[in-house]
């Protein structure tokens, strides 16, 4: 069973980025500097991934 996919594959920047889609990424705590939630690729809005 195929999920629908909202954003066409073309215009679809995250899926080209991370290999999935923006609601599929698993987030973890948010980081201290920037408060943005890190992803599970430890990346943030500030990069410093809560080091
Ligand atoms: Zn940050």
């Amino acid at each position: 069973m195929e999920k629908k996919r909202i954003i066409p594959i073309e215009i679809d920047d995250h899926f080209k980025l991370f290999g999935k889609e923006a609601w599929e990424v698993v987030y973890g705590e948010k980081c201290p500097v920037c408060n943005v939630r890190i992803d599970e690729y430890g990346f943030c809005s500030c990069g410093s991934g809560g080091d």
